[in-house]
């Protein structure tokens, strides 16, 4: 039977307690157990779907095509985790359930209440995830205190008593603050933290404890008496430099001790030989290259936490750092390419949605084109590129995607009215009017590769699967043009139907694709397209050196 960890946060939001999460699994994996983990997550959006990137970051994309917190994409970039929509609940998904439930007359007249019906239904959700594996972690959102969590804090309370004390383990994540003017470190935000879990029936058995500086093993034993914790359970989670270390800092503390023994698990010795070699490279880069995201949610960062891992990924790969230069797709509407983009080895313009940026997007893509600086475009990214290629190589100066312009006369990306979707098994159809969420083509899809381009010698294979979250298509009433004038399209679906990848020749590294790489990188797996982008980035920038030192 599974044993189960509940993680929640104390104090403050934003501790990183999805890594904390992620870095736990990564440790029992290390282990040799077979792990899963869910998020519960206390909003009423049904899923963050339809949340603005500006508030919540980045929307996660699952191979069975749910839209889920960027918790697990932590999740699945630390362990072998493979999430899918279960993996993620949020309070609007549990209340939908059973008010659907309600409807149906599966409560036989019973007056529903949080206690027992929804507590019910996220218990059977958290068991749900189960199925072999020996550890599930479950991620619980949002601080103690807040109103929103209690229905999922009691039903990780009653799961203690459902599945038996041995098989539950309570982690709490908080803050040991450093304060500048007293110069001390203060455990007292972590007592009444943990004071205000056992008020809803919660005795912590770990305590992770977020701190700058590693704390005296006086404040160590001063939280354990105060938490009701043994002074070997508090874990000091010392600030790192890259998330990455994470597992190893746990380690170092002996967390993964901790939880064998308080669940009772046998202890196979540990294996963490990847993630030392990992956070070796990373620490000692040979040499760095400066990318440019051009977007239009730079100003929250989370927007692109995935595309962010991943640049940092293609740069594990080839052994150096990746400075980001986060642009505002706007900026360059009003200021002109040249300002931002001289300096960089590589431009990459991601997803997104809505026309705001979108000419600023195609400006920096023309001139990534035309100065053949290293460029990579991804979904929204992608489109533009074509977009680009058709307006100014092969002079269709109106073209458009019918997203910002309706009646443009070349809209070379638009919605694809029928379409044979091979995740689903089934033809679809799709028109404007259909609703929003509906016509998203949601999920890992496949693509075949054509040999001899950049994307079939990366990948080193034909037949690949990628994940996708848009609704645009590119047009082929355009491809015979597109194609005449230079355009390679080097990835499909099977039936040839839906362009998956685009690249040109006569170029370092040009690359658009439709569906969303950055969705499948790992630190100890970089994605290919990643790394080819890094590489071509280092070649291009070392070309450039090499001319400047020549003069
Ligand atoms: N807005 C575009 C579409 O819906 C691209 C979406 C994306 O980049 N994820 O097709």
């Amino acid at each position: 039977m599974a044993k189960y960890i509940f993680i929640t946060g104390g104090v403050v939001s934003a501790l990183g307690k999805g890594i904390a999460s992620a870095a736990m699994g990564a440790l029992l994996e290390s282990r040799g157990f077979k792990v899963t983990l869910q998020k519960l997550d206390p909003y009423i959006n049904v899923d963050p779907g339809t949340l603005s990137p500006f508030q919540h970051g980045e929307v996660f994309v699952t191979d069975d095509g749910a839209e889920t917190d960027l918790d697990l994409g932590h999740y699945e970039r630390f362990t072998s985790v493979r999430a899918l929509q279960r993996n993620n609940f949020t309070t609007g998904r549990i209340y939908n359930n059973v008010i659907m439930k309600e409807r149906r007359g599966d409560y036989l007249g019973d007056t529903v209440q949080v206690v027992p019906h929804i507590t019910d239904e996220i218990k059977a959700a958290i068991k749900s995830v189960a199925d072999a594996n020996d550890v599930v972690l479950v991620e619980i959102g949002g601080t103690i205190g807040d109103i929103e969590s209690l229905p999922f804090l009691e039903a990780i309370r009653q799961m203690r008593y459902d599945v038996g004390r041995e098989n539950v383990l309570y982690a709490h994540l908080t803050l040991v603050p450093f304060i500048k003017t007293a110069g001390e470190l203060k455990t007292k935000p972590t007592q009444h933290s943990v004071k205000e879990l056992r008020a809803i029936g919660i005795q912590p058995d770990i305590l992770l404890c977020r701190t700058e500086f590693p704390f005296s093993e006086e404040s160590r034993r001063k939280i354990a008496l105060h938490c009701n914790v043994e002074p070997d359970s508090v874990i000091r989670a010392l600030d790192v430099d890259s998330i990455y270390e994470v597992p190893l800092v746990y380690r170092a503390e002996g967390l993964d001790e901790q939880i064998i023994r308080k669940l009772g698990l046998p202890a196979p010795p540990s294996d963490v030989r990847d993630w030392e070699a990992l956070v070796e490279r990373l620490k000692n880069p040979v040499d760095s290259v400066r990318i440019a995201l051009v977007g239009k949610y730079v100003g929250l960062k989370d927007s692109y936490k995935s595309l962010y891992e991943s640049l940092v990924h293609g740069g594990i790969a080839n052994q150096v750092s990746v400075d980001v230069q986060w642009v505002d797709a706007e900026d360059i509407e009003r200021d002109g390419p040249e300002r931002v983009l001289a300096e960089v080895d590589g431009v990459l313009v991601p997803g997104g949605f809505g026309s705001r940026g979108s000419e600023g997007k195609i400006t920096a893509i023309r001139y990534a084109r035309e100065k053949k600086v290293p460029f990579f475009g991804i979904c929204l990214g992608m489109q533009l590129a074509v977009v680009e290629y058709l307006r100014n190589v092969c002079g269709m100066a109106e073209a458009n995607s019918t997203e910002f312009d309706e009646n443009t006369p070349y809209p070379v990306i638009y919605l694809m009215e029928r379409w044979y979707d091979f995740r689903r098994k089934a033809v679809q159809e799709r028109s404007k009017a259909s609703d929003m969420g509906g016509t998203m083509r949601l999920g890992a899809y496949p693509c075949v590769l054509v040999p001899e381009t950049f994307a079939y010698n990366l990948y080193g294979q034909k037949d690949i699967e990628e994940r996708h979250r848009h609704r645009y298509e590119f047009n082929n009433s355009f491809r015979k043009v597109l194609q005449d004038n230079g355009l390679v399209i080097s990835g499909m679906s099977p039936d040839g139907e839906l362009v998956e990848i685009i690249e040109i020749r006569d170029h370092p590294w040009f690359l658009g694709c439709q569906f969303h790489p950055e969705f499948k990188s790992r630190p100890r797996n970089p994605h290919p397209l990643f790394r080819g982008f890094i590489h071509a980035a280092l070649k291009s920038r070392n070309v450039l050196l090499s001319m400047t030192d020549a003069e």
